[in-house]
């Protein structure tokens, strides 16, 4: 844990602090004193099971809600039946909602067996007003709901909610607030995710994350250097930074300041190794940007860099604010700059009003870029965002040309993630290997998987490798002595 205050100083007889950081302590250590209680009462640990669903951004915030219910007393379980479980919701896409609803049907039935059960809901799909009312007619069982923008207020909802028996429901519509230094579980203990900023100012017609997750705002560039260099000191070498867009990121401080000028700051950290970071819009990619990433000797290798659609026609109609031509340009010059970078993208198929010429236009650019992988979505219909007035694009038509799709985007991927075979790379070892646990799984500095023999020891630690043979999307390698 990092950063943190100590509870047992906090005095509960006192009115909570005004400040928000102790302000949550304060409440922590009030559901601290509240659980003890109940656990006592039920004469076992009361345990807590938090699901993630969505990106990288809700793992992040899942992070730091397992460290406030560890800090209150609960257990963590991979169970899914827990006494407190909580669903971090993602609703870019509508199958996630109905996920969500299809495990809450499940927990129904549980929660009559055990009087200690309570359910919670937060992330972004609550953050639609219709979803919360849907919650509060058909699953009144839920015991506390909240959004995207009151994350930090974990520990006091949680609070209200064990000094009542009624639901607790708190969405915001927004924040200018950014709480630092509350309590975070790294999933990894040698690697992270660090937020950068929150929200997106984009509004693509498609998509719904501007309104679940608000307007940009970015953290203090001295908040995330103190984080980075904690998180070094306490066994980090890889750290991802995250946003929505990090080209953005600094427009909203009061000193301005560029995505490229905080790489090179991040970049300075000793004990760091790897730095990554994730998702660039390509309307803000900048010459800084292509000019401090080539020239680092931390920041990995491999880009992501979302097209969404090869034709300019429907970039336009999806506001991306880019057109075919300057997306190749942009992948040209960072090419040129970096010859082996590893390129990597996101492609919805099946935007309303897609033609065929306009698919084939995503087609032309797929097989000019060549990525080492894409990550390729049927168009969701998201109701709130523009494009979901529009005239949907049949099933049919758009089942068959995301096969094209998928097809093409394979083969390329299998091509190119074969050409470092016969070399000798630096992999971070991640964990052992899901299939033969005398393997071990690690990444290389352009994200590709790499599995040898090794053991749990080398996990969190840099080997080299050479690649025997490339396996379509991993390689298989042997330890060579440093
Ligand atoms: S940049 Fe566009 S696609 Fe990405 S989060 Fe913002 S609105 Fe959504």
């Amino acid at each position: 844990m990092l950063n943190q205050i100590n509870l047992t100083e906090i005095d509960t007889s006192q009115a909570p602090p005004e400040e928000e950081t102790k302000r949550q302590y304060y409440f922590i250590a009030k559901c601290r004193e509240s659980v003890a209680k109940l656990q006592k009462e039920a004469g076992r640990p009361l345990t807590f099971h938090v699901q993630t669903f969505g990106c990288q951004m809700n793992a992040r915030d899942s992070e730091k809600l397992v460290a406030i219910l560890e800090e209150i007393g609960y257990q963590q379980t991979e169970e899914e039946i827990a006494d407190f479980v909580l669903y971090n919701t993602c609703t870019v896409r509508e199958n996630a909602n109905q996920k969500v609803y299809g495990h809450l049907g499940y927990l129904k039935g549980e929660k009559k067996k055990n009087p200690y059960m309570m359910i919670g809901l937060c992330g972004c799909m609550m953050q639609e007003t219709k979803v919360v009312e849907k919650i509060r007619e058909s699953y009144s069982f839920v015991d506390l709901v909240f959004g995207t923008h009151n994350i930090f207020k974990f520990a006091e909802l949680l609070y209200s909610r064990l000094q009542s028996s009624s639901m607790i429901i708190d969405i915001w519509d927004g924040t200018e607030q950014i709480v630092e230094n509350l309590p975070s579980e790294r999933k990894f203990p040698f690697k992270t995710g660090v937020n950068i900023m929150y929200g997106c100012n984009n509004f693509c017609s498609y998509c719904i994350v501007p309104y679940v997750r608000g307007r940009e705002r970015s953290r203090e560039p001295k908040a995330i250097l103190r984080e980075v260099e904690q998180l070094v000191k306490d066994g980090v070498v890889e750290v991802m930074l995250l946003g929505q867009n990090v080209n953005s990121y600094g427009k909203t401080l009061p000193t301005p300041m560029t995505f490229a000028q905080l790489l090179r700051e991040v970049e300075q950290v000793e004990g760091l190794k790897r730095i990554r970071f994730m998702t660039s819009h390509p309307k803000d990619l900048s010459d800084e940007l292509i000019e401090v990433m080539a020239s680092s000797k931390k920041i990995c290798k491999h880009f992501h860099l979302p097209l969404q659609s090869g034709s300019s026609r429907l970039l336009q109609d999806m506001n991306r604010h880019d057109t075919k031509e300057q997306y190749l340009a942009l992948v040209e010059k960072l090419r040129t700059a970096m010859p082996d970078l590893s390129i990597t993208t996101d492609i919805i198929v099946g935007y309303p009003g897609e033609t065929e010429e306009d698919f084939e236009e995503t087609m032309d650019v797929v097989r000019k870029v060549e990525y080492d992988s894409a990550f390729t979505f049927v168009y969701s219909q998201r109701s709130g965002t523009p494009a979901a007035k529009m005239e949907q694009v049949p099933e049919e038509v758009v089942k068959e040309r995301f096969n094209r799709l998928l097809t093409e985007v394979n083969e390329i991927s299998k091509r190119r993630t074969g050409r470092l075979e016969g070399t000798v790379q630096e992999v971070l070892v991640e964990s052992i290997n899901a299939q033969d646990a005398s393997f071990v799984t690690g990444r290389l500095e352009n994200s590709t998987q790499v599995h040898f023999k090794g053991t749990e020891e080398e996990i969190g630690t840099f080997r080299k490798v050479y690649l025997k043979e490339a396996k379509g999307f991993y390689y298989l390698g042997e330890e060579v002595a440093e």
